[in-house]
């Protein structure tokens, strides 16, 4: 059941992912060579907890950490751990927040250092994939108007759209109905309605699409060993026009003042 959601709810929405968009940033002023994951982990958990939030992703369906961090390969739900990270590496840094209630929920991909035109091209066409998704994601279109847009730009970059998992509905629980996938098509699906609040997340391989889940429950990788990137916006349906509620201003603000790290902008 899809759960409208009222002005006021969207605000409080709005806020958790503020909050979450401040935590991000502080992850990114952090992200350097030789950091090992589960100290960024640490990182945004304290944050979290200083301004008032509780972690989302802490112990949600057994979930350990407050981020999941999926380096290289991983394509989401990598787990924190003493992995340090190295020069060339593409870091995915997915994280909620709950906050007065309202869940927040947005991913952001960095690379460390130098890395090359493919992995590039892979970044920049899921970030811009996020963007075409929110852009079709609009009052009266079909949730398979948001898949059609994010797949097309994705495979016309020579890039393919992970499966299994999808983006969905956000409120008062992390994952709502509906679910809202990266490929589709067009006129397919419900229709978008005022007051519905989905998070968009293109999860983007440089290879092959298919994925395998490790032993660990979470972690789940590309089968041909290619790159993965993810970037994810919570949005909100609105009569007047489309109104994201997440903000990568933060990350952009930790990025310019982070020689380490670097990321496509649109
Ligand atoms: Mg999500
Ligand atoms: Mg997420």
């Amino acid at each position: 059941m899809i759960v409208l959601k009222s002005d006021k709810e969207i605000e409080l929405i709005r806020k958790s992912n503020i909050l979450l968009g401040k935590a991000h940033g502080e992850v990114a002023r952090n992200i350097a060579p030789g950091v090992k994951t589960i100290v960024l982990d640490k990182i945004a958990e304290e944050f979290i907890r200083d301004n008032g939030g509780i972690p989302a992703f802490l112990n949600y369906r057994g979930f350990p950490n407050t981020l999941c961090v999926s380096v290289n390969d991983t394509v989401v739900h990598g787990i924190p751990s003493n992995y340090e990270i190295k020069e060339g590496d593409i870091v995915s840094v997915d994280c909620g927040t709950i906050l007065d209630g309202y869940y927040g929920d947005s991913a952001f991909t960095y690379a460390v250092g130098e890395v090359d035109e493919n992995t590039k091209r892979l970044m920049k066409t899921t970030l811009v994939s996020l963007y075409k998704g929110i852009e079709a994601a609009k009052i009266d279109n079909r949730l398979g108007d948001i898949g059609f847009a994010v797949q097309s730009y994705a495979e016309e970059n020579g890039c393919s759209v992970v499966r299994e998992m999808t983006g969905h509905g956000i409120g008062r629980k992390l994952h709502e109905d509906p679910s809202v996938p990266n490929y589709g098509r067009r006129g397919n699906g419900k229709k978008l309605k005022h007051g519905m609040t989905i998070a968009i997340e293109p999860m983007i391989n440089l290879g092959s699409y298919n994925i395998f889940f490790e032993k660990d429950g979470w972690t789940t990788k590309t089968s041909d060993g290619s790159l993965s990137a993810h970037y994810e916006l919570s949005i909100a349906i609105k009569d007047k026009g489309t109104d994201i509620l997440s903000t990568f201003e933060y990350i952009y603000e930790a990025i310019d003042k982070n020689k380490n790290i670097n990321a496509p902008r649109l």
